[in-house]
């Protein structure tokens, strides 16, 4: 039989496009699965999972200085509330000095925030015009901190804007040193918020616990009672910032310790970040 042969029974079958390819695509569908499957034990494995003693955030150098940060701020008035804006200022400046050395000893530079703006309302601040129900906020784009003074037309207890002012400061911390930094391997879901708020909290409670520690144990009290003005804001309150009752045993840390590497809240378990 002459002429172009189209099969041979000596040659192996040469599997078709399919059949030569499905192994490759089972195995990899495999392995994808098996990423998804076992992510979250795959990031704390490789050390990038929040709570993870091996995540970045958990080891940054910051928390190697042991030193507390808080020092008494020089020159706060007596009487906090007769002047509550010259009382912030005031406070604002020590800020700069306590992180400026507590930076400087964990070999970093400190930068102060390009503005502090003590704001009447909301539209006044540097961003955040239509968050809701904020009573400080940090722009990090601008590195603006602002501190809202008065609600519902009074003027604030000047106390509590002290915390509002050292929390968002340590935002500004979180900020120049990339603690916030979003680029990196984490997930940044409303867990990793938690974190960043909780230690916010406990740092402004370490630096505050020498200007007014009994303040401080007041505010701190009333932290595990916080209220929004509807469920519906609690709600959001608590799954980006944490419990009242979380915030008030991170607040207790940073108020006893003192040190930026007791607020390490990136590798603290779920349950001390709820
Ligand atoms: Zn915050």
């Amino acid at each position: 039989m002459s002429g172009p042969r189209d099969w041979s029974p000596h040659e192996p079958r040469r599997p078709g496009v399919v059949r030569r390819t499905l192994p490759i695509v089972l195995a990899v569908a495999v392995v994808v699965a098996g990423l998804i499957h076992f992510r979250d034990d795959l990031r704390e494995l490789i050390g990038t999972a929040p709570g993870s003693g091996r995540s970045a955030l958990a080891t940054h150098s910051l928390y190697e200085a042991a030193t507390p940060v808080g020092r008494r701020c020089a020159g706060l008035p007596k009487d906090l509330d007769a002047d509550g804006e010259a009382t912030l200022r005031t406070l604002a400046g020590c800020l700069d000095r306590m992180w400026s050395a507590a930076l400087e000893r964990a070999g970093f530079d400190y930068e102060p925030p390009a503005e502090t703006r003590l704001v009447g309302t909301p539209e006044e601040a540097a961003c955040g015009i239509d968050d809701f129900d904020w009573s400080g906020i940090y722009c990090s784009g601008d590195r603006v901190v602002n501190v809202l003074v008065e609600r519902g037309g009074e003027e604030r207890e000047t106390f509590p804007m002290m915390f509002t002012l050292a929390h968002e400061y340590a935002h500004h911390v979180q900020q120049i040193t990339g603690i916030a930094d979003q680029s990196g391997p984490e997930v940044f879901d409303e867990a990793w918020s938690r974190r960043l708020e909780l230690q916010a909290d406990c740092l402004a409670a370490a630096t505050l616990r020498d200007v007014h520690p009994y303040l401080l144990n007041d505010l701190r009290r009333s932290a595990a009672a916080q209220s929004s003005a509807t469920q519906e804001q609690a709600e959001v309150y608590r799954d980006s910032h944490g419990s009242g009752a979380s915030s008030a045993r991170w607040m207790l840390r940073g108020q006893k310790e003192g040190t930026v590497a007791s607020c390490n809240t990136w590798k603290a378990p779920a349950e001390e970040v709820s």
